[in-house]
């Protein structure tokens, strides 16, 4: 029998950057917020000695517990899904900030040109330039709209770039901070990316370049270039996230308090609204219900699809038919590249952060010309001096012995001489590529697992080509003795680490016949019910998407505040 806690404003399901930034603003706004979050408390005083490659970036010591609670996977609807028992091409967070706290902290607002996909690719290249199987749409808000919400994340995370790059969208404001220190690796890339008549710039960063004080009156200390970001929690407090800086907010204005070790297995739902979330304390066994004015799904990408759907709020995506719209547009990410061998120039390729940088946006969105290519967007292309790690990081050229004394002697001579340029590739929407629940597979609380059914289509393996050849084009103007060019694309393999940019299945649009969310991210179905992450992205852009997570979220909260006063819906 379940225990019935006192009924809060708002409840946020998990506090991540997400649930802190809707946590903060709504406590800031005087409503009383509770946050649930199925991990541990934890802050920069829990990451001092966190250098330890083997136990946090193999063992994935600050990551989901997978023998609770997993995903199956599967490549197309003819496959028996499996269930992920370990992790691999992507990393999900648990505790406080979630997977916040061990990311790199590249930080990208999505071009103007991504909001207007559907309508801008139409009117340039025609109605069939990717096919009627690319369920490819627009937004229903544009990047103009979003601006001061971008602004707004970017000044409480204190992100440090440079305002150079003549491609994106244009900002109200500076960055907060400046950028961060170029190093000759990054020298070497600007220098031969602006022989090749490209524009390179300084990646912005929550790697902070000198300490900042927000708007909020959080501090963030300055980088110190450990090299250890990337899975790691900053023991500087000088990578922004959620414990550093929204989470403190939240907490002092005495509104907000967050209940550890709670997994939310079900949204409550009565007629056209929900009434609360009912959970399990993870350390007791206990099942609970927390009634709220408000439910806000801050749990990360699958984790909002999967309680919606075992919730049953909203209509479950059938590829047959395509109708149903919870579960649709799930996109991943297409990563093109080159690595170029040195034969006579080391470099400090140990040391770094995780956002340290330069990129060219000059093969990404639709700045260049794809009349004549069989592919739309791009990639940012950026050489990251992230800090490489030895166990992980052995690159060898393409003719070396995978295993043995050569291998080893090669791995040790290039751990200093080998650079990679890296491509985060925008991955378009597919009718096959979609969400759903596993019919045999469920989580320690006797609830379906999520299913992916996901693999790379043509439009991907035709990006990932010529961006990969971009890539080795700007090696060799580098100075590369040997390069090696990413392999092509074959079928996604969901071993192998890719990337944490997962995408879709919650929609956010204007209209609820492609959309799970309205553009304050408020459900169709549930007034009061609203989700917000990288879910509601229509697509995925070729940037990391924290930075536009970041401006979705203090919209949806603005959305709360407004409806909390009014009612109804926002649109
Ligand atoms: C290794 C790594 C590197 C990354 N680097 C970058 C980068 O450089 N740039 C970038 O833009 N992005 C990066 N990301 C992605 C970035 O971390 C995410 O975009 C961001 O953390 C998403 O925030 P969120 O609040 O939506 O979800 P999360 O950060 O995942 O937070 C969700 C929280 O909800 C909790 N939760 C989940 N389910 C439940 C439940 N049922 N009940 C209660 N609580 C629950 C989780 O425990 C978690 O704390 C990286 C991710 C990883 C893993
Ligand atoms: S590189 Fe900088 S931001 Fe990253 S963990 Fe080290 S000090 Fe923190």
């Amino acid at each position: 029998m379940a225990t019935t806690l006192d009924k809060v404003d708002v409840v946020t399901v998990g506090v991540g950057w997400t649930g802190g930034i809707v946590a903060a603003e709504c406590a800031k706004s005087g409503l009383k917020v509770r946050g649930l979050e199925r991990g541990e408390a934890r802050g920069t005083e829990d990451y001092s000695m966190v250098h330890d490659e083997f136990r946090y970036a193999i063992r994935y010591e600050l990551f989901q517990n997978l023998s609770r609670e997993t995903i199956t996977f599967r490549n197309n609807r003819q496959m028996n899904a499996l269930p992920m028992r370990m992790m691999g091409s992507f990393l999900l967070g648990e505790g406080l900030g979630g997977a916040g706290t061990h990311w790199n902290g590249q930080n990208w607002r999505f071009l103007p040109y991504d909001f207007e996909i559907k309508s801008q690719t139409e009117k340039k290249y025609g109605k069939d330039k990717i096919g009627k199987d690319f369920l490819l749409q627009d937004w229903g808000i544009t990047y103009d709209e979003l601006e001061p919400y971008f602004t707004k994340y970017e000044y409480t995370a204190g992100i440090s770039g440079e305002d150079t790059n003549p491609f994106w969208g244009k900002r109200s404001k500076p960055f907060p901070t400046p950028p961060m220190k170029k190093t000759p690796i990054l020298e070497k890339f600007e220098k031969a990316t602006t022989n090749l008549g490209y524009h390179p710039f300084m990646m912005p960063s929550a790697n902070l370049s000198e300490p900042y004080e927000n708007p909020d009156g959080s501090t963030i200390a300055a980088c110190q270039y450990c090299g250890f970001c990337e899975r790691f929690g900053c023991e500087y407090g000088a990578k922004s996230s959620a414990e550093i800086t929204v989470v403190p907010t939240a907490l002092e204005t005495g509104n907000f308090d967050i209940r550890y070790h709670s997994n939310v297995v079900e949204v409550l739902k009565k007629g056209n609204k929900v009434t609360g979330v009912r959970f399990y304390d993870t350390v007791t066994g206990e099942e609970f219900i927390q009634p709220a004015d408000v439910v806000v799904l801050t749990s990360y990408v699958l984790n909002n699809a999967k309680l919606l759907m075992v919730s049953n709020i909203g209509e479950q995506y059938d590829p047959d038919t395509g109708r149903g719209t919870l579960g649709r547009n799930y996109c991943y990410q297409i990563l093109p590249g080159a690595t170029g061998f040195f034969d006579d120039e080391q470099f400090n390729t140990y040391m770094g952060a995780g956002a340290l940088g330069m990129t060219i946006d000059d093969f990404n969105g639709d700045s260049f010309d794809h009349s004549k290519l069989d592919f739309i967007h791009g990639a940012s292309l950026s050489l990251t001096q992230p800090g490489l790690r030895p166990i992980a990081f052995n690159p060898v050229p393409p003719d070396t012995p995978a295993w043995g004394e050569e291998f080893k002697k090669a791995s040790v001579h290039y751990y200093t001489r080998a650079l990679s340029i890296g491509g985060q590739g925008a991955s378009m929407p597919y009718k096959e590529n979609y969400m759903s629940l596993d019919s045999t597979y469920k989580d320690a609380y006797g609830v379906p697992l999520l299913r992916l059914t996901y693999n790379f289509t043509d439009q991907d393996r035709a990006l990932h080509k010529y961006l990969s050849e971009r890539s080795a084009e700007i090696m060799k103007e580098m100075g590369a003795n040997t390069i090696a060019p990413a392999n092509p694309l074959t079928d996604y393999d969901i071993v192998p680490y890719q990337t944490t940019h997962n995408t879709g299945g919650t929609v956010m649009g204007n209209d609820p016949g492609i959309s799970v969310v309205n553009t304050w991210l408020q459900h169709w179905d549930a007034e009061n019910l609203f989700v917000v992450g990288a879910g509601n992205f229509a697509h995925n852009s070729g940037y990391n998407p924290t930075g536009t997570v970041g401006a979705l979220a203090y919209r949806c909260a603005e959305g709360i505040i407004k409806y909390s006063k009014t009612g109804g819906s926002l649109v």
